[in-house]
């Protein structure tokens, strides 16, 4: 019974608080007029380039059964173009006091990067190191992330991996093949193409090598073939290097051995190098080159001496075996007006030619050649050419053409094709005139590369003399 009473008062004690404290409240909020705030998040995340729309229209102050609607303004703005965190500022006004709410408005990026591996099949070195794989990653913020892109070797799979600047990750892996199928790098140190005199002595520079999967293998290159400096002729050496994979490569040099010249050698292939037009800048250079191989050529001087005095290049010419021809001395075509003009001229250059060396030269080469149609504007129509060819010969001298020209004259400025232009035409013939011009470097620079090539080849380079062979053109005026 005791029990039940209690129960009761309980039950009273309840019924009073609900009556004296929850029915107010209730009655309280439902009655009370107060802003009501509908649709409005305190914190909204926004993705990336997605709109932001302004929370609008739904602020009212009243109660829950009669509302009126205020008017909001708000201050700020989001970039959705940019990630960021931006505040925008509410506001709504009653009766005539402002009210303010804050929004936090998040604009994130949450789409991984675009990875792309081009390369169908993977493969790495036996020994772990991987090659420059084809790859592109592009992020939608950041746009271009290819250089951030790490690539691992994993389990015989290659992962790849990059990471935007927001943190969100794409990784890619694909089987890969461990195997090395390129062929070492190897290549010579020096000219792949050498030049020594009869016993002399042969340099081995030797040959570098690299791979891929190795590294440096220079130290394993093996080297055949042998060079015997007493013995003319060529050599062959070749330099081959294998990798730890048994890819192989190798690199060949060829070694002349030639004997010096002997213009004195009776018959044979002759080259008869000549120089017109000098002396010059580099005529000093070129007598070096020449005095090096012992060859012997032939200049058809002119009187530069009129700018500069070359005197003393002529006389160490004259004194180092080369002949000195006579050329012209003004080098101008109206020389060809008619033979008293033309020899007026050439017996200046011969004046002063033997007032130089002493010597009396008679071996001349007519500017132009004696081919040349250049006269014809000179001369009247007298065939100056025709009248010249006999007449120098009839006072005791002889004139030289060439039959191989270097191309030197305005063809080509290229020493290589100079080179190529003379030795392609050198065949089995007796006698080989060539024409290039010692005032010109180019031409000058491409004397050695003649000169090695014709003693490999069995040629005597020879000057010019009274007695050398003839070497006329055809004469066109
Ligand atoms: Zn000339």
């Amino acid at each position: 019974m005791r029990s039940m009473e209690v129960q009761k008062k309980i039950l009273l004690v309840l019924g009073l608080l609900f009556v004296v404290f929850i029915v107010p409240l209730v009655c309280f909020s439902l009655f009370y007029p107060k802003f009501r705030v509908q649709n409005f998040e305190d914190t909204v995340t926004l993705n990336y380039k997605n709109p932001y729309q302004m929370a609008s229209g739904n602020v009212c102050y009243g109660t829950v059964f009669h509302c009126q609607e205020v008017s909001v303004s708000q201050e700020g703005s989001v970039d959705t173009d940019r990630l960021g965190e931006y505040k925008i500022t509410y506001q709504y006004t009653y009766q005539d006091k402002v009210y303010t709410k804050e929004q936090t408005v998040m604009v994130v990026d949450k789409e991984p990067p675009t990875l792309v591996v081009n390369d169908e099949k993977l493969i790495y070195c036996p020994n772990g190191k991987m090659p420059t794989y084809s790859y592109t990653a592009t992020d939608n913020y950041d746009g271009d992330l290819t250089d951030k892109v790490t690539v691992q070797l994993e389990k015989g799979q290659v992962l790849f991996s990059v990471e935007d600047s927001s943190g969100n990750r794409t990784f890619f892996r694909r089987d890969a093949m461990a195997i090395d199928e390129s062929k070492p790098d190897i290549s010579l140190n020096g000219d792949s193409v050498v030049y020594i005199p009869l016993n002399g002595t042969y340099e081995e520079l030797g040959a570098s090598a690299s791979d891929f999967c190795d590294g440096d293998l220079t130290s394993q290159i093996k080297i055949t073939g042998e060079v015997d400096v007493t013995q003319a002729g060529e050599y062959q050496l070749t330099y081959s290097v294998v990798d730890s994979s048994g890819n192989e490569n190798s690199v060949a040099r060829t070694v002349y051995v030639y004997r010096n010249n002997d213009y004195t050698a009776p018959s044979g292939k002759s080259i008869y190098l000549t120089f017109d037009d000098g002396p010059g800048p580099y005529t000093e250079k070129l007598l070096d080159i020449l005095k090096k191989y012992n060859v012997k050529a032939t200049f058809f001087v002119t009187n530069q001496g009129l700018t500069k005095n070359y005197d003393s290049i002529i006389l160490r010419a004259y004194q180092e075996g080369h002949t000195i021809g006579l050329h012209s001395d003004s080098h101008s075509y109206s020389i060809y007006t008619n033979t008293k003009t033309y020899f007026d001229d050439l017996y200046a250059i011969q004046a002063k030619v033997k007032r130089i060396t002493g010597s009396t030269s008679t071996i001349i080469r007519f500017p132009g050649g004696s081919s040349n149609t250049i006269s014809k504007s000179y001369d009247g129509g007298s065939r100056i050419m025709s009248q010249l060819a006999l007449a120098v010969e009839a006072k005791g001298f002889r004139y030289f053409d060439w039959n191989i020209s270097s191309g030197d004259a305005g063809e080509t400025t290229d020493t290589n094709q100079i080179v190529k232009n003379v030795v392609s035409k050198l065949g089995n013939g007796s006698t080989y005139m060539v024409l290039q011009h010692d005032i010109k470097s180019y031409s000058v620079d491409a004397v050695e590369s003649i000169i090695q090539y014709g003693l490999v080849n069995g040629y005597v380079f020879r000057p010019i003399t009274m007695d050398t062979p003839t070497v006329h053109h055809h004469i066109n005026n």
